[in-house]
Formats: structure tokens, C-alpha cells, sequence
């Protein structure tokens, strides 16, 4: 665009001409974020720091960081890391980018396995950056996650990520939906598969565009990779045990209707802090470890 990055700048400089590029509330706080991570800042930097001069490698760094985030690039690709639960995650284009919805996945799993020191076994399919497996394996750090997800490259993100975070125990495979969990048996399953209908308009604008499509598509109906995953649950679970699954807020009816037909019980939606259906689950019949 046509005004010019200032020359010899400070913060406050290049925040008014980030603003040309940037101009609503939403953009002004994300041109802040940029800066921040371009400067390797805290937030409350900007307080005492904001009229000292920019390294110009910097200020160039940040202008260019800017332009692309005008052009469309999620903020979390351009500073390559976004914050879920308590963990700071590195995310790339060969992952999702985590969401606050999915941290009700991660509470609800949590309610479902007792904190009182047994050993567990949870799986996550699917699993990206290794978002949810590694929330898990944060708060129950007796139980064993295994995450899985189908590409190479994603699973080397969310390795990354367990090891930025000094999670040990999470195992990862590579591999679609059960075949990666081959013969073994879960206490909980969780997954937050794709489930965007593949003609859904929402693929071609923000973030969305910019994001692996397998991980966000699955379908004509959305419902691919959840119907495999509502099939194979009562396979791969112990008798008592939880499937749970995040999807879209008008897909409840058909999930519950899925988990119903594989045979689980006590099928129930919970919806997200917008009160729209998001995380549906149901429970292997038998009597558990914990019953
Ligand atoms: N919740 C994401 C969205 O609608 C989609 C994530 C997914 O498909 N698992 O933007």
C-alpha cells in the first residue's frame, strides 16, 4: 500500500502506520502482537517502551509481517505459535490453528478421568499441533496419551510442541483414525477431526483459507471422519469408556444419532461458552475400572 513505513521509528510510529493496514480494533491489537514478537517483548512492554527508536531490521521485519497479515496470513502462521489452555504451542501451515472452542474438549475428557494417581490410557486422533493430547497429558500426568495424526510433517509440529513443553508422557504414530491405535484399548478417545462440509463457504475466507484443507474438510455433509470414528469407538475402548468429539453447532443431532448407531451410551451433547453444540460423547457400555 502507499504510506510508506517510517523511517527512523518507534513502537508508536509503527503501530499509527500499522493502523493504515490494520485499521480495525481487532487489527490494531493483532499489528501489536506482531510487534511484540518481532521485538521477542512482553505485553506490558509496550507501556514504558513505546516511544525508544526500533532497530530498523526490526521495523522492517514487523512492516513486512503487517502487508501479510493485510493479505489474509493467520496471525498465529505469521508469529508461528498460539496459546491453548496453558501450553504456548508452535503452530505451521502443516496444522490447524488451536482454538479456544476445543479447550471444552479438553475439560470435558477431564472430567472423565479420575485424578487420583491410576494409570490411564487416552488416545487423540488427529491430533495437529498435539493441542488436545497435550493438555490432557498436562493435567493427568500418571496416564499415558497417545496422538496420533495421518502426515509426517504435522506430527513432527506436535513432537516439537510435547518437548517445548516438557510433556513426556505423550507417544505419537503416524496413521488414519484406529489404524494408528492398531490393538490397543483407551480409557478415553478424543478428536477434534475435520467436519466442514467440503462445499462450505466459510473454506475460502480468513484463517480458514490459509490452513491444511484435510484438517478442516471431510466431506459432502462434514461427517466423513466422524462416521469412521463413531464406528470403530467400542473396538478401541475398555468397557466404560468415553469417546468425545468436537464438531460443528449444527451437527449435534447427527453426531448423537452416530454414536447412537455404534452402540454407546449415555450420548449427550455439550455445548461451548456461545451455548452452540460443540462436543459430543458417549460412553462404551460395561462396567469400568472406576464404577
Ligand atoms: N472449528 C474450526 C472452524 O470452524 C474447524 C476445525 C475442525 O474442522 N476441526 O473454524
Amino acid at each position: 500500500m502507499s504510506v510508506p513505513l517510517p523511517a527512523a521509528a518507534c513502537a508508536a510510529d509503527l503501530l499509527a502506520w500499522a493502523g493504515h493496514h490494520l485499521p480495525t480494533p481487532e487489527g490494531r491489537a493483532e499489528a501489536r502482537l506482531l510487534l511484540l514478537h518481532v521485538l521477542g517483548q512482553p505485553a506490558v512492554w509496550l507501556f514504558s517502551h513505546d516511544r525508544e527508536p526500533v532497530d530498523p531490521a526490526a521495523a522492517r521485519r514487523f512492516g513486512e509481517l503487517v502487508v501479510r497479515r493485510a493479505a489474509g496470513e493467520p496471525v498465529a502462521y505469521l508469529t508461528g505459535s498460539r496459546g491453548f489452555w496453558n501450553l504456548e504451542l508452535a503452530v505451521s501451515p502443516a496444522t490447524l490453528i488451536p482454538r479456544p472452542e476445543t479447550e471444552l474438549l479438553v475439560e470435558q475428557a477431564l472430567l472423565r478421568l479420575p485424578d487420583d494417581g491410576r494409570p490411564l490410557r487416552i488416545a487423540d486422533m488427529g491430533t495437529g499441533t498435539g493441542a488436545v493430547a497435550l493438555a490432557i497429558a498436562a493435567e493427568r500426568p500418571q496416564a499415558m496419551v497417545l496422538a496420533t495424526d495421518l502426515l509426517g510433517p504435522t506430527l513432527a509440529v506436535a513432537v516439537g510442541n510435547a518437548q517445548r513443553n516438557g510433556i513426556d508422557n505423550v507417544h505419537f504414530r503416524r496413521g488414519s483414525w484406529y489404524r494408528a491405535l492398531g490393538r490397543d484399548r483407551f480409557d478415553v478417545i478424543v478428536s477434534n477431526p475435520p467436519y466442514i462440509r467440503s462445499d462450505d463457504a466459510h473454506l475460502q475466507q480468513g484463517d480458514l483459507r490459509f490452513e491444511p484443507p484435510a484438517a478442516l474438510a471431510s466431506g459432502e455433509d462434514g461427517l466423513e471422519a466422524i462416521r469412521i470414528i463413531a464406528a470403530g469407538a467400542c473396538d478401541h475402548l475398555v468397557p466404560g469408556g468415553w469417546l468425545l468429539l468436537e464438531h460443528g453447532w449444527d451437527q449435534g443431532p447427527a453426531v448423537r444419532a452416530l454414536l447412537d448407531a455404534a452402540g454407546l451410551e449415555q450420548v449427550q451433547t455439550v455445548v461451548d461458552l456461545e451455548g452452540r453444540d460443540r462436543v459430543s460423547l458417549g460412553r462404551r457400555p460395561g462396567r469400568s475400572l472406576w464404577d
